[in-house]
Parts: structure tokens; C-alpha cells; sequence
């Protein structure tokens, strides 16, 4: 994601300022995630809200106001997502490990099965175990969609070696762990598939970000690679108008990290006061 402050036109009515965190999905869309507003002292004058000073006198707060919503769970759908379903970061999964016993019907799977889980619970991992009749294809296949992010299996093999296979979700890697070690394992295996899915976004943004210093070359970025283009702009809102109608692109933030890409304006070649990104979103 990318942290910035919102044009004039795109900032939320009323407000003085918006700020936002600009998110980019794996097909390079971009999406407006969590937004803040300082609303200056406008709002409370119109609803005359009041507080009294230190002055003794009655004064109109200044607000700001902070909006992460349901929003954000989609984000989290369109930016770690694969073909298989959903694909949650540990940090935020409902169920982080589930416990998946092959041969469930041999003798010692399922008891075996039942004290990895609880040995997990205790360990404060969300963890589930799935003792249903299905399958072992049909129960990997439904954990793989709902997302968790590691998967524990456990055979009468596994036991007799002294082993579980643990499979991450983000990439498919399986690791044999010792069953004795397994609550050292399973925090550091989330860790790491935690990191995976960061590097993974943190990388489509960065090689998808593309410097334009004209509108046709801005389109042509666009239209070839998807992602953020950042130009340079004069801060006017007609120049972002020029953007829209000629290569569909809004404007996102103008990012707190300045770079000087150039020294005037992409669209109208006036001298530049910021840089600035653009994209298509949803
Ligand atoms: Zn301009």
C-alpha cells in the first residue's frame, strides 16, 4: 500500500483533508483502503456540538475522523487470493492451523490428532480439528479454500516416525516436524507464511509502479502493466480531469514520500508542485 493525502476532488466532501492508504491487488487495481479526515472545526459548527474551555467559555471541538471497514476484508481477499480460494494472513485468520488426520478409522490416528490440537490450543494458536467422515481430498480442499493458512496432517506412518507434515497454504511447501517440536514449528511456519504473503504484495507493488511524464505515456503505461503510475502535477484539479478522459485513470494520493520525478506538470507542462499517483480502482 501506498500513504498519502487525497486531491481536492477526491477528498471527502466537507473535509479538510483526507488521507488514505492506496492498496494495489493482484490484478494491479487499485482500491482505497482505510481513510482518515481532519474535518477542522466545520462539522461541529454545523451540529453545534460544544465543549466548554479552559477559558470557561463554550468552544467547538476540531475532529478528525478514522474509517477501516469491511472494506479492508476485501482487500485482504484481492490482494493475498489464488485461484484455490481465499488465502488469509495468520495475523488475521479466524482459524490459523487445522489438524487433518489421514486414516482416521486405523487405531491411535485420531487420539494422536486430538492431543496435537490440544497441545496447539494451549499453545494460544487458533487452531480446528477436522474428525468428519469426508475425505481426506474433500477436507484438504475445504481448508484450502476457507484460506488457513497451514494445514497439520497426521497418518499412522507420521506416528510411528514421530512426525506430523505440516503444508503452508501460501505456496504449497510442505515441512516434516517432530512431533515433540511441533508447537516451536507451527508459530514459526505462521511467521513465515506471514512474511510470504507480505513480500509477495510488497513485490507486485513495487515492480508495478512506473514513472510517466506525459498523459499519452501515463495511458500507455497503464494500458500495458495495470498498477500505480506516478507523474508530476501542477495541483490542478482540471489536469486530473485531463488524466480521466484521456487514459481512464483517477487520480489516487499524492504520497507523503515526494519524489522529483520532473520539474512540470504531466498533463498541462506548468511548473509541478507534487508528485503524484494515479491507477484504475475498483
Ligand atoms: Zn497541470
Amino acid at each position: 500500500m501506498v500513504r498519502g493525502r487525497k486531491t481536492d476532488k477526491e477528498k471527502f466532501a466537507g473535509a479538510e483533508a483526507t488521507y488514505t492508504v492506496e492498496c494495489m491487488m493482484k490484478d494491479r487495481k487499485a482500491l482505497q483502503g482505510a481513510t482518515s479526515h481532519y474535518f477542522g472545526d466545520k462539522f461541529s459548527r454545523a451540529y453545534d456540538v460544544t465543549f466548554t474551555g479552559r477559558d470557561n467559555k463554550l468552544q467547538y471541538p476540531f475532529q478528525t475522523s478514522w474509517g477501516s471497514t469491511t472494506r479492508m476484508i476485501g482487500a485482504v481477499i484481492m490482494a493475498h487470493g489464488d485461484n484455490n480460494g481465499l488465502v488469509l494472513p495468520p495475523q488475521v485468520a479466524p482459524i490459523q492451523v487445522v489438524v487433518v488426520p489421514v486414516a482416521q478409522h486405523k487405531p491411535g490416528v485420531l487420539e494422536k490428532a486430538n492431543e496435537l490440537y490440544a497441545a496447539l490450543k494451549a499453545a494460544n494458536i487458533r487452531v480446528t480439528l477436522d474428525d468428519s467422515d469426508n475425505s481426506l481430498g474433500w477436507k484438504c480442499a475445504q481448508y484450502e479454500m476457507k484460506g488457513v493458512p497451514l494445514r497439520v496432517e497426521l497418518g499412522p506412518k507420521d506416528i510411528e516416525n514421530g512426525v506430523c507434515v505440516a503444508v503452508r497454504r501460501d505456496n504449497g511447501e510442505k515441512t516434516t516436524v517432530g512431533l515433540g517440536e511441533l508447537t516451536e514449528q507451527v508459530p514459526a511456519l505462521l511467521d513465515a507464511v506471514q512474511q510470504g504473503l507480505f513480500d509477495k504484495a510488497k513485490k507486485n507493488l513495487d515492480e508495478h509502479i512506473y514513472a510517466a511524464h506525459s498523459i499519452e505515456e501515463a495511458k500507455e503505461l497503464q494500458e500495458k502493466n495495470g498498477g500505480f503510475i506516478k507523474t508530476m502535477w501542477c495541483g490542478d484539479v482540471e489536469c486530473e480531469l485531463k488524466m480521466k478522459e484521456q487514459a481512464g485513470m483517477s487520480s489516487r494520493c499524492i504520497p507523503f514520500h515526494q519524489e522529483k520525478l520532473d520539474e512540470v506538470c504531466a498533463c498541462c507542462g506548468r511548473p509541478a508542485k507534487h508528485m503524484i499517483f494515479w491507477g484504475i480502482a475498483y
